[in-house]
């Protein structure tokens, strides 16, 4: 079974969805809480729907594990596979009508973030597909992908999620980090903020509120590490947690190990 095709098919199904509803005030129209902790908008429910179709049509066996409706058991062989996927990542975007959104989906034959084995990140916009597979390197739109070499953070572009209520808290830990760096930027869909790192466009990117759910950012994580980045826990070991709805992360994301030395070194 070639699992990047699927993905890419299920990626165009909800791609179409996500569109319809882009910007429009339907989107956001809530359906209660979802498994990962923040109301299900209706354009989260199309594209998870969308997704689910083209699993159906494939017959394929999975249990799928999803920000939205929590986990499912898919076919008759349903531990076979685990498809992990944040349908619409950037959701407050998209209700907007701020062109930076994404769909991540990553395979893996357990549910542990180091198995993923098949993962895409799809730009849903700009209609940019990453995908990688393991031990087969990351792509772009199918070219090749590589970090930067920027080492020092004098020159570098660092993305930072900033969303929390701690605010305090988090800038304390960042300070120094912060003052040092030359670009700062957050766009909002994490998913694809990693996946920029990966084909360096940034050349780090920092979440270590402990809030971002697994399924955010499972996908990305194979597409970094197969670029040839880095992304480990704030304290630099690998990142080894369950795929669930309900599993947060930590982490920070960067193009190469003196980047990654350079954030670490100042990390309150
Ligand atoms: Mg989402």
């Amino acid at each position: 079974m070639d699992w990047l095709d699927i993905l890419k098919e299920c990626s165009q199904k909800m791609r179409k969805e996500i569109l319809t509803f882009y910007g429009s005030p339907d989107a956001a129209i809530g359906f209660g809480i979802g498994a990962g902790g923040d109301t299900m908008k209706k354009i989260d429910l199309v594209a998870e729907k969308a997704l689910i179709d083209v699993l159906d049509e494939h017959k394929v066996s999975c249990t799928l594990i999803s920000e939205e409706t929590g986990t499912r058991k898919i076919g008759p062989q349903p531990s076979e596979f685990y498809v992990t996927t944040d349908p619409v990542d950037g959701t407050t975007n998209a209700v907007r009508g701020i062109p930076f959104m994404a769909t991540a989906i990553a395979v893996s034959k357990a549910p542990y973030l180091k198995d993923v084995e098949t993962a895409l990140v799809s730009d849903i916009f700009h209609n940019v597909t990453y995908t990688a597979q393991r031990d087969q390197g990351a792509f772009r739109n199918g070219e090749k992908i590589q970090p930067s070499q920027t080492s020092s953070l004098e020159e570098a572009v660092v993305g930072v999620d900033f969303n929390t209520l701690r605010l305090g808290e988090l800038v304390a830990k960042l300070e120094e980090v912060l003052i040092r760096t030359r670009h700062l930027r957050h766009f909002g869909a994490n998913a694809l903020e990693v996946c920029y790192v990966a084909d360096g466009a940034i050349d780090a990117f920092i979440d270590i509120r402990g809030k971002l759910r697994v399924t955010d950012v499972a996908a990305s994580y194979l597409i970094i590490l197969e670029a040839g980045g880095i992304m480990v826990t704030p304290e630099g070991n690998q990142l080894d947690v369950p795929l669930a709805a309900t599993q947060r992360v930590a982490f920070i994301a960067a193009a190469n190990k003196r980047i990654y030395e350079n954030i670490k070194k100042f990390l309150a």
